[in-house]
């Protein structure tokens, strides 16, 4: 079981889905360095690529997403537009080039499209890269998800449907701006299972009012649900940085101590149920393809959390995507407006990011095999921190260049992992919570 230990929480730390982090990213790199990796791709390479639609329909209070209201049409037919242009950029940089074989969409919200510009935007997808055997996966918001959608992402062979469902507790909603009731995911669940797509919830604790019971009987409904995949993350209040956060009363909020407890029993009732705790904040059924990579050490971390995704080059599309090379991270222009008008201009939209050294290297290998194997073998010359304030909790064990992280470690997997980030400035506060 976990125990609460306050003093190795109390420094706010990373999530880790890149090392160096985007914190780190500055407006020395740009289209020139982004051309320059498409270029060093090899014909058989295995690509990922993520599009970003930065739109919803209702915005939440909680949003941590690049994302803005879906009011009007011609803006979102507008950014569509921009997306197939880069999508034909980058593919005529890559001419032929690279195989792709996993696609996800993300946001915002993908179904804030009208479905037929979801369809337009899949077809260009295959017309321009080699792309027909690819697994894809599409997030949704349930709230805008009518049986349309639902039977296009069956016909379309779309692989697994994450939609964002937080809490089923509708006092919870009401406090964070997401009304969304039970039967209306219930349905949504039944109809994809029906049209033989794969759903993964994404779930929240440590939101405002929420009390242990609610997460419980959220917890409850979901199991009996039995989505593949879930992901329990804990919510963020960042109001300065945020500013829609500012509609939540931090006086709602959860305590440090009631946050753990809350991780601690989602973490207990979901194992209890048959899942697998996958990283420290993901579970899938024990069929899934993230359990399999989890059980055989090939778990990977990337900007999409913790993923079975192998492929080393991962490109992102649209507004704020960002693309990961094994010696670059970029990230696109942020605000649709000026994207667009990159794109349009036929400019690779890349706006800022940071070039990995091979010492970045070194320590995101450490970072990312700490968080997704739980372990590490440091090389000759690899940093050993001092790690005895968690080893000295039984939560680390450290023989000769190896690190073992304990069962009890999990919730402590990133701060232990913050020892190695040679980044971390320890007045840092931009970061949120380590639970
Ligand atoms: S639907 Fe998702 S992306 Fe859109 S505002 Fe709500 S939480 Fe953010």
């Amino acid at each position: 079981m976990w125990t609460y230990h306050p003093d190795l929480l109390a420094r706010p730390v990373p999530r880790y889905t890149s090392y160096p982090t985007a914190a780190q990213f500055t407006g020395d790199v740009g289209p020139a360095d982004m051309a320059a990796r498409l270029d060093g791709i090899a014909a058989r390479d295995a690509l990922s690529l993520y599009v970003h639609i930065p739109y919803c329909h209702d915005i939440c209070w909680y949003c941590g997403c690049n994302t803005g209201a879906a009011n009007r049409t011609h803006r979102l037919s507008a950014y569509v537009e921009a997306l197939e242009r880069e999508i034909a950029m980058i593919a005529a940089r890559l001419a032929g080039r690279g195989r792709v074989a996993r696609i996800a969409f993300g946001g915002g919200s993908p179904n804030s499209l009208p479905l037929v510009d979801f369809i337009r935007l899949m077809q260009q997808i295959i017309l321009c890269f080699d792309a027909h055997h690819a697994d894809v996966s599409v997030e949704l918001d349930p709230r805008r998800l009518d049986a349309q959608w639902i039977d296009a992402m069956g016909a379309m062979g779309i692989g697994r449907v994450n939609l964002g469902v937080q809490t089923f507790s509708p006092h919870v909603q009401t406090r964070i701006g997401r009304i969304q009731p039970i039967d209306m995911v219930e349905r949504a669940v039944d109809r994809l299972g029906a049209a033989g797509v794969a759903t993964g919830f994404d779930l929240m604790y440590g939101l405002p009012g929420q009390s242990m019971d609610d997460l419980i009987a959220t917890l409850n409904a979901t199991v009996r649900l039995a989505p593949a995949r879930i992901a329990l993350f804990g919510y963020a209040h960042m109001p300065r940085l945020l500013p829609r956060q500012r509609r939540i009363d931090a006086g709602d909020l959860p305590d440090v101590a009631a946050r753990f407890a809350m991780a601690a029993a989602g973490h207990g009732l979901l194992t209890g149920a048959g899942y697998r705790a996958i990283g420290f904040d993901h579970f899938a059924l024990p069929t899934d393809g993230l359990a399999l990579a989890a059980a055989d050490g090939h778990l990977r971390r990337n900007f999409q959390g913790f993923t079975d995704d192998p492929a080393s080059v991962l490109i992102g599309l649209g507004a704020s995507a960002i693309s990961q090379f094994p010696d670059l991270l970029v990230q696109n222009e942020k605000q649709a407006g000026p994207y667009r008008a990159m794109v349009e201009a036929g400019h690779l939209p890349a706006a800022r990011g940071i070039a990995r050294t091979a010492e970045d290297r070194r320590r995101g290998a450490i970072v990312e095999s700490l968080l997704c194997r739980g372990m590490v073998d440091l090389a000759d010359g690899d940093p050993l921190p001092d790690l005895s304030r968690f080893v000295d909790r039984g939560l680390a064990r450290v023989t000769g260049r190896r690190i073992v992280l304990t069962a009890a470690a999990l919730p402590y997997a990133r701060s232990i992992a913050a020892a190695f980030d040679a980044y971390l400035a320890p007045e840092e506060n931009r970061f949120s919570h380590a639970v």
